[in-house]
């Protein structure tokens, strides 16, 4: 096993305006099977996720619900965090874009980018996007409209503060070439780098109109913009500008990833490592970009009514399930679908019929001869370093592969040598159940990081001194 090092991983921080769904759960998912497994390996691991608190649009939205922006972040996020900690998600720090300690933050990160000589005053006039509270370029429009949102951007002009990317797009070109900064999957590095083609100019990091944010602490007439202040949450959270030691230990010292969807690759891939070389601090070392998903083969959207809300998929079918399920559909890093119409027969299929049925007839076996097996168990972990090879790559339906195929493999061990047929004290049975046992200890272990309730439960089965077949793990779901 390698030796412990730490390990940093961040999920985006959610707009607080929306509502948990599934594609925020898959994410922050997959980041908590990697701070899982990094655990299990011995590593130290901090965990971040989060709620984006600010920005015209939280405004709108507390105004048309009577409630003050506060309010209604104080909800919403709540909500964030209610449903995470339902999907069992191991966060160490769950951050507020409107926590005192953030807004302390960005104002020490601003006025280092203003002192340096970063930030400049211009006037902005442009197509500016609510629903994204970004401006858009005309060559992003499709029909004259934003492509996310479908709606008209407005024509506005304001006294702006600008950040000189220009003069930092060579260096961080450079360190993405070289896989200083280094981002996954190949293709995502390779669309990033064309991007540096199409010419970038220095963006706005400030707002005139909007007042719910965070002040520019040199012009306390503006606010910093959004997506400027959501991006320093990474360094905020693990003490930029209040705690040295806690700063050094995650950011420098650490192996950092930040996971998050395609969407957002320009801002992480380029911006924030042009920011962070202005604040004269070291950029991310690492992020990956995984892909978008439909359902059923549509895109999901609230129109169309197929939104999931996890807390529903936990209530029918548990976290572990709710976990699998969403994370097994298709390679990550790449689009995919998920096939909800089909979450029902695929716990059978791989749950209730595959792991669970397994723990329960080999339980029950040695139930039958008394709950005891001879010797200790021994339990090798070449499972576990299978699994590793691939979460080392972040192929996490790969790293299911793994013990799906141990189970299967099990299973048919199990039904070609029908140790039911042979009396309790039999040698063979014996020592088949012994090896059978030692081997699903091995695949819990494996499991783990995916679904923690389940490895957790079937190694206190397994290591308990009477072993019995108890309640199943995934009851059957019925038509
Ligand atoms: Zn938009």
């Amino acid at each position: 096993m390698s030796t412990k090092s730490k390990y940093y991983i961040t999920t985006p921080i959610y707009y607080v305006n929306d509502k948990p769904h599934i594609g925020h759960a898959y994410t922050t998912i997959a980041a908590d099977v990697l701070a899982r497994w990094h655990r299990l390996k011995g590593d130290e691991v901090f965990f971040l996720t989060g709620t984006d608190e600010h920005g015209a649009k939280v405004e709108e939205s507390a105004k048309k619900a009577g409630k003050s922006p506060l309010e209604l972040c104080d909800e919403n996020s709540e909500k964030f965090k209610k449903t995470f900690e339902s999907l069992n998600l191991s966060f160490d720090y769950f951050i507020r874009t409107t926590d005192q300690r953030h807004k302390e933050a960005v104002a020490k990160f601003m006025q280092k980018l203003w002192e340096n000589g970063d930030i400049y005053e211009g006037t902005y006039e442009g197509l500016y996007c609510t629903g994204c509270e970004n401006f858009l370029t005309e060559k992003e429009l499709v029909n004259g409209k934003c492509p996310i949102h479908l709606t008209v951007p407005e024509k506005i002009t304001e006294k702006n503060y600008f950040f000189k990317l220009k003069k930092y797009l060579p260096q961080v070109k450079e360190l993405i070439e070289k896989d200083e900064i280094k981002i996954r999957p190949e293709d995502k590095k390779k669309e990033t780098l064309g991007l540096f083609q199409q010419g970038l100019e220095d963006f706005s990091v400030s707002r005139e109109r909007v007042k719910w944010g965070i002040p520019l602490p040199f012009d306390q007439s503006q606010v910093t913009y959004v997506w400027v202040e959501a991006l320093q949450n990474y360094v905020s959270a693990i003490g930029y500008g209040d705690n040295e030691k806690e700063f050094k230990k995650w950011w420098i010292e650490a192996d950092v990833l930040h996971l998050m969807a395609k969407d957002i690759l320009k801002f992480h891939c380029i911006y924030w490592p042009a920011l962070l070389l202005a604040a004269g601090e070291k950029p991310p070392k690492e992020l990956f970009l995984h892909g978008f998903f439909t359902i059923n083969g549509q895109k999901m959207s609230k129109s169309l009514g197929n939104v999931i809300d996890p807390n529903e998929m936990v209530k029918k079918y548990g976290a572990d399930a709710t976990r699998y399920l969403l994370l097994s559909q298709f390679p990550f890093g790449q689009d995919g679908d998920i096939k909800a119409e089909k979450f029902d027969e695929q716990y059978n299929a791989y749950l209730a019929n595959g792991i669970g049925n397994l723990v329960s007839r080999v339980a029950n076996l040695i139930e039958q001869g008394g709950g005891q097996l001879n010797k200790k168990l021994k339990t090798s972990d070449l499972i576990f370093k299978e699994v590793s090879r691939h979460l080392e790559k972040l192929e996490f339906t790969e790293a299911i592969a793994v013990f799906e195929s141990e189970i299967n493999n099990l299973d048919y061990k199990l039904q070609k040598e029908k140790p039911w047929e042979k009396a309790v004290n039999d040698e063979n049975r014996l020592k088949f159940l012994q090896e059978t046992a030692g081997t699903i200890l091995a695949i819990a272990n494996a499991i783990e990081p995916f679904m923690p309730e389940t490895g957790a439960a079937i190694q206190k089965k397994f290591l308990a001194s009477k072993i019995t077949k108890g309640q199943p793990l995934f009851p059957r779901m019925q038509k």
